[in-house]
Formats: structure tokens, C-alpha cells, sequence
């Protein structure tokens, strides 16, 4: 008692902007400074803890976050550490946690609830762990498949983005942060980051104000209703500015217009880079001050930013005062998480009970399931139960780390797991296929061929500011060898299940490719398979869409899974055998052609033609595809109400017609049929699922709010203008799948 009078941030009962007042006022202008850095664990943790006071550090291994938390004992004020990390699909880094499929696989469940049961699962095991921040979720929208980052996305339409990385925020912040499960989410990357040239990570966006009101800042404004606790601002510039310095977006918009109190952290250097990179600010004092003055709250990684704060004060570029907000969103987070009291340190005996248990587990499966995207069958599927020779070929048919994806384990960002995670917790599609046959059903295995190997850059092992350089991909030459043992194998059995895709190599921050391709042997495997006669299951292992070559259109079947997580190999066994049903719809578009960049549905209006001279313009498969096993019919669209004035109501009858049992995404879409402004032709604005039985028909109900079937207008105003709209309803997004009906807005 005696210590909280004489100390009163450290009495509970006091309101936390207070306890934030007198631990402000007792902070040095280096201390400050320091509150607001959050530099890598892997890194000398002595000097940020002890000699740079620093706020926040991320990437610790359990050995460093217990060092870490014993170094803040020798820290004047023992302000305890805010501990973050990249846990975006189950805690990716933790040896043995639960890795789900990634954000873009289970986009394609369309199921927020799920979603948000997955967040949460991740929190608990997070929270176990001593982590407090995850930078999760991603909602950048993807638009150049070329980029190496699409896997992290929710795909590539706004709205569907909106809803599942709402979801995400609730499931990882949980009733609050005062309940010890919960940790904080972060919106990222803030805003436009994925408007890459050419895919290219982190150049130039070139975007207006007007196209991020219409396409990228909804899901981040979305977000900010949801409670979400922290944004992470992108590397790119616009217009000629870092976001992290662009006042417009961080202060009128997010801080204004959407009234966000949360805390803002850049993204790893983002100040630095504007020195040695994007060379806009002469040096460390000018670039600390541009960010500390554009309202950014913590600084990721520019161990330089404490220095240059601390000139910038000297040079009257900053006043100490200008920290003083950034510290206090700090100090609140550890307050309202209850730090002082708690620093939330690991619990081994809770990570024994919650790490991995057999209900996250289960969990994961079901998520894989629902991340399955059957894109074309001839009626192969699902195998029939006499089937007894299965050759299971392809270089990812045992490839248990790939399968994890990237940010897991092994995938390059966290040293202490070189090996990645335990392979006995992976089911690979082997794994589950020889676990899964019925008795007397022979499955036989053969890579076929390999993808890929490594060599330095010629540029030199790492950046200019001491990152390692990613090495360069070399593809492997088909293997004749290789080839042949797989035709063997395919000859001899009754169906080929032939698992391609990439490798992690090809996937993640500075890792965008030139083209979408199958690497190295596998094409050559799959013309060679195909060319047998025996019927080829594709399934493609592959963090985003590909382009698959010719001889796959002449193969059996193609599921898209994606990075499926730890589960995936047993779940995309029971799909193929039919002991689950296919449900998955895909959450972006899939290209022809490399050339076909970018393939989004919601492309703006206007064009001459709509065909390139030697190349269809349509995708290979559109937003919101996906088949089942058994037919749904649509019929009978009705609009209840042609003049609505508050809300869009409409029925449709969906039919099940075949003998499988059907979980079907409808899906509604609306296009303003003249717009004061040039816009898209249609956008998803609401979708519904529904389950039928073999030859049950229902009859789903649709509403819309009015104030939905918005635009953004020339000055940026997103606005509903008056006239006649189209209510689109089916099961994908391409135009001859959807019926249609007309409703006026007066
Ligand atoms: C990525 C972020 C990530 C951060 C911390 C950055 O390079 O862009 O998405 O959260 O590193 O690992």
C-alpha cells in the first residue's frame, strides 16, 4: 500500500489515464524516447532492456523473453515489456503450437464465425505463452498475384476482407484485455501496401485518395469498429510519402473522420528506410521527428530512432512534450492488460494444457476442411470406394513444413526453430491418404520431381541495413529419372493424386515472382502423368493462385489447397474420398496467363473490348467459385420491396439436385447501373450459407442495408446516389452464374 501512495501507477485502484499521468511525469526523456522502440529479441536484449529502455520487443525466443523480463528488473521504473509477434495463423513461432491453414486458406471458408473460434484458439495459446501482440490480421487487398505476400491476405474483395478480419480482431482480443487470453490484434499493413508495381513488394503505390476510399480503407475502417487495438502502417510510399509520415491518412482520416484511439506502430525500419532506403529525410533526427509528428506511437526496429529522437529534441526539431502522447498509448496497452501486476509471463503448466490440446486440434481440422476449393471434377471424385492403387506423386505430397506455409515454423523469420515444427504433428497428403485407405488399397509414392534450390544474390548476402537478403531461386530441371518412376507408378494404379505447387522460397516479403508458374520439374511431372491416361487429381499446394500449364486441364480434378496447416494432408484425404464434402469457395481470382495481371472481379467499368488479341481477359477461375459434389440450382430471385427505403429484401430459391449433401455460399452482389463515377461492375455486399440435403430446396432470404450500395464519388465522398440498381445472386462472382433483379433507390 505504503508503495502505491508513494507510487500511484502502481495502485489498481486508480483510473488508468491517471496511473498513466504520474508514470509519464516520472519518465526521463531517454525513457520516453525508449517506450516507444520495440526492437528484435534476437538482437543484444541487454543494451534495448537495460541501456535503451526500450517498450517493446518482438521475435523472442523463450530463452530471450525470459531474459528479457529478468533485464526489466534492473530497469529504474520496471516498466514491464510489451512482448509481440507474428502469430497470423496459430502461434506460427512456438515449437508444437496449432498452425492452421494460412489467412488466404481460410478466407476461402467464407465463414467469419470460424474464423474468429480460430483467433481465439490462437490467443489462448499465445497468452500462454507470454505473448501480448500479435500482428494479425492482414487486410491488404490482393491485387498482383505476382506478389509474394497474396498467402497473408483475406483475398482480394473488401467486403468479404471486412468481415473475416473483424472476426479475427474479436477472436484474438477476446472480452478484453483484462482477460488474460486476449491479445492485442493489429489492422495491417495500413493502407495500400499491396498496390505493388509489377508485384514488387514495397514499391510505389500508385493510388489516389479516391481509390483507397473506394477499395482499400474499408476493411481498415471496418476494423476500427470492431475495437481493433493497434494498426501497423505499410513500407510504401504514396504520392511521394511513406505512409508512415502521410498526416492525411494517419491524422484527417484513421485519427479524425474514423475517430481511432488505438496505438500505431510502423512497420520493421520504416524510419530508417526513410534515410537509407526511400532517402526522403537527411538523416536519423530529421526521419524520428517526421514520424513522432505524423502520430506514430511505436517504432519497430530502427534501434537508430532512439538517438535520432533524442537529437531531434536537441535540435529543436521535436519538444520532449511531442512524446508524451505516443508513451501514453503505450503505458495504456500495460495498463489495461494489467502488466504491472501481472506481467504475463509464460505458464508452463498452461502451455502443457493449451498448446496443441485436442480441441484446438479438432479445430484445426475443421478449418482445413473448410479451406478446400474443389475447382474442376469430371466425376473422379469423390474416389470410388473400389479404388485400390493410389499413386500419390508430386514433390509437396510429403513435404510437411511446406505444407505449414510461410510465417510457421521454419519459413526464414525466426532462428530458433531451424528444423521448423515437430513433424509427427503434421499430416502430410501422403500421411493422410495411406492413413485413410481402406483396407487392401495400395498406395504407392513417387516425387517425380524436385522444384527448386537456392544460390546467393549476386547482389550480396544482405541489405544495406544488415538484413539478410533472401537467396535466389534456381529452378530444378525436370529429372528423367524422377519422371519415369512416377509414370510407373501412375501406370500401375487406378487414379494419381499428383501434389504440386510452391515452396516457401517462392512466398513472403521480398519474395514476389515474375511469374505464376509451376517451378522446376513440375510441369514436365504433370504433362508425363497426364499423358499416361490414368486419371490425374491436381492438387495444387500452393500459397496463392498459379497458372497451371495445358496438360492440367486434360487432368481428372483440381482442388486448390492452398497452405492447409497442420491438418491439411488428412483433410484433403477425406475430401478426395469423399468422407467430407467439398465447401470451400475461392476468396480471389485465378489466372489464365501471367499477362492477365491484375485479375480481380471487381475490375472498374470501361474498356475498349474485352479481350486481349491472343488472350481471353476472363480468369481461369473467378472470385467466389467453388464446386461441390452433388449441383445446386438458383431460381426465383425476387426483390420483396422495388423501392426500398432503408433496406434491400429479396428471396431466392437454391436446390439441391444432386445425391451429395451441399453447403452453399450464396452469394449478392449489386451493381448501380449508372454511376455519377466511372466503378465497378459488381461488388459482393452480403452472402449467406446454407446447408441442403440431397434434393432439399430452401428458400433464403437476402437483406441488404441501402446504405450499402454506396460509391465513392469524384471528390472522394462515399456517397448512394438515386437510380435503378441490379441485385445479383449466385453461386461466383462471374456474370452468367447470377441472377438477376432490379430495385430503384429514390
Ligand atoms: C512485415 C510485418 C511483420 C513485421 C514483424 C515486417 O517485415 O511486413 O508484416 O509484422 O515484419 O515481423
Amino acid at each position: 500500500m505504503t508503495l502505491a501512495v508513494d507510487t500511484p501507477y502502481l495502485d489498481t485502484a486508480l483510473p488508468v489515464v491517471d496511473r498513466v499521468a504520474d508514470l509519464l511525469g516520472r519518465m526521463t526523456v531517454e525513457e520516453k524516447v525508449g517506450q516507444m522502440l520495440q526492437l528484435d529479441a534476437r538482437d543484444d536484449v541487454e543494451q534495448q532492456v537495460v541501456h535503451q529502455h526500450v517498450g517493446s520487443i518482438l521475435h523472442a525466443s523463450p530463452a530471450r523473453l525470459a531474459l528479457a523480463h529478468e533485464l526489466v528488473a534492473r530497469t529504474r521504473l520496471r516498466i514491464p515489456l510489451l512482448v509481440a509477434e507474428d502469430c497470423i495463423h496459430g502461434h506460427s513461432f512456438f515449437e508444437g503450437a496449432t498452425i492452421f491453414p494460412t489467412q488466404l486458406g481460410m478466407a476461402a471458408s467464407w465463414d467469419a464465425e470460424l474464423l474468429e473460434r480460430v483467433a481465439r484458439v490462437t490467443a489462448v495459446e499465445v497468452a500462454a505463452t507470454g505473448i501480448h501482440w500479435t500482428f494479425s490480421p492482414v487486410l491488404c487487398i490482393a491485387r498482383d498475384l505476382r506478389w509474394g505476400r497474396v498467402d497473408e491476405t483475406f483475398g482480394e474483395d473488401p467486403f468479404l476482407i471486412g468481415e473475416l478480419a473483424s472476426a479475427m480482431v474479436r477472436g484474438y482480443q477476446g472480452d478484453g484485455l483484462a482477460d488474460p487470453t486476449a491479445i492485442l490484434a493489429t489492422a495491417k499493413h495500413f493502407a495500400g501496401y499491396s498496390e505493388t508495381q509489377g508485384g514488387r513488394d514495397a514499391s510505389e503505390a500508385d493510388i489516389s485518395p479516391r481509390k483507397l476510399r473506394s477499395w482499400f480503407l474499408p476493411p481498415f475502417e471496418r476494423v476500427t469498429k470492431e475495437g481493433c487495438r493497434t494498426f501497423m502502417l505499410g513500407y510504401q510510399t504514396t504520392d511521394g510519402v511513406p505512409i508512415t509520415v502521410n498526416e492525411w491518412l494517419l491524422n484527417d482520416v484513421l485519427r479524425g473522420e474514423w475517430g481511432y484511439t488505438g496505438t500505431l506502430i510502423t512497420d520493421w525500419d520504416n524510419v530508417g528506410r526513410m534515410v537509407w532506403e526511400q532517402r526522403v529525410q537527411p538523416d536519423y533526427a530529421h526521419a524520428s521527428a517526421a514520424a513522432v509528428r505524423a502520430g506514430n506511437d511505436m517504432v519497430m526496429t530502427t534501434p537508430g530512432f532512439y538517438q535520432g529522437a533524442l537529437d531531434a529534441i536537441a535540435q529543436g526539431l521535436l519538444a520532449e512534450s511531442d512524446l508524451d502522447r505516443a508513451v501514453a498509448r503505450i503505458l495504456t496497452l500495460k495498463f489495461e492488460l494489467g502488466l504491472f501486476e501481472d506481467p504475463r509471463l509464460p505458464d508452463h503448466a498452461r502451455i502443457g494444457e493449451v498448446v496443441a490440446s485436442a480441441q484446438h486440434t479438432a479445430l484445426n481440422l475443421e478449418a482445413a476442411r473448410r479451406s478446400l476449393v474443389l475447382l474442376r471434377n469430371d466425376g473422379t471424385l469423390p474416389l470410388c470406394p473400389g479404388t485400390r492403387r493410389i499413386a500419390v506423386v508430386g514433390p509437396l505430397a510429403d513435404d510437411a513444413q511446406t505444407q505449414l506455409g510461410d510465417w510457421a515454423g521454419s519459413s526464414g523469420q525466426a532462428d530458433w526453430l531451424p528444423n521448423g515444427h515437430p513433424r509427427e504433428m503434421i499430416t502430410t497428403v501422403l500421411d493422410g491418404l495411406r492413413a485413410q485407405a481402406p483396407d487392401g488399397c495400395v498406395i504407392e509414392h513417387a516425387v517425380g520431381a524436385g522444384i527448386l534450390t537456392l544460390a546467393e544474390d549476386p547482389a550480396g548476402a544482405f541489405f544495406p541495413d544488415g538484413q539478410p537478403r533472401p537467396q535466389v531461386v534456381v529452378p530444378t530441371p525436370p529429372d528423367e529419372a524422377l519422371i519415369a518412376e512416377a509414370v510407373a507408378a501412375a501406370e500401375r494404379a487406378d487414379v494419381v493424386v499428383a501434389v504440386v505447387g510452391d515452396r516457401v522460397e517462392l512466398v513472403g516479403e521480398g519474395r514476389s515472382t515474375a511469374t505464376l508458374d509451376l517451378i522446376g520439374g513440375q510441369i514436365a511431372l504433370l504433362d508425363a502423368l497426364v499423358a499416361t491416361g490414368t486419371p490425374v487429381v491436381v492438387v495444387l499446394l500452393a500459397s496463392k493462385p498459379l497458372v497451371l500449364p495445358p496438360s492440367a486441364a486434360r487432368a481428372a480434378a483440381l482442388v486448390w489447397a492452398a497452405n492447409p496447416g497442420m491438418q491439411g494432408g488428412r483433410a484433403i484425404a477425406e475430401l478426395l474420398r469423399g468422407v467430407i464434402e467439398p465447401t470451400g469457395r475461392l476468396p480471389i481470382s485465378f489466372a489464365r496467363h501471367v499477362g492477365q495481371q491484375p485479375t480481380y472481379y471487381n475490375q472498374i467499368r470501361g474498356q475498349h473490348g474485352d479481350r486481349y488479341a491472343d488472350l481471353t481477359q476472363s480468369p481461369a477461375h473467378v472470385f467466389g467459385e467453388g464446386l461441390s459434389y452433388t449441383t445446386v440450382e438458383y431460381s426465383d430471385l425476387r426483390i420483396v420491396d422495388e423501392h426500398p427505403d432503408t433496406e434491400v429484401r429479396a428471396v431466392v430459391t437454391v436446390r439441391n439436385t444432386g445425391s451429395r449433401p451441399a453447403r452453399e455460399v450464396v452469394q449478392v452482389y449489386v451493381r448501380d447501373q449508372v454511376a455519377s463515377v466511372s466503378w465497378a461492375d459488381r461488388e459482393l455486399k452480403a452472402y449467406r450459407t446454407v446447408d441442403l440435403a440431397p434434393g432439399a430446396e430452401a428458400t433464403v432470404e437476402l437483406t441488404l442495408p441501402v446504405a450499402d450500395c454506396t460509391i465513392v464519388d469524384a471528390a472522394g465522398r462515399r456517397i448512394v446516389e438515386p437510380g435503378a440498381f441490379d441485385l445479383l445472386v449466385g453461386p461466383s462472382s462471374r456474370d452468367d452464374d447470377l441472377l438477376s433483379a432490379t430495385f430503384t433507390v429514390r
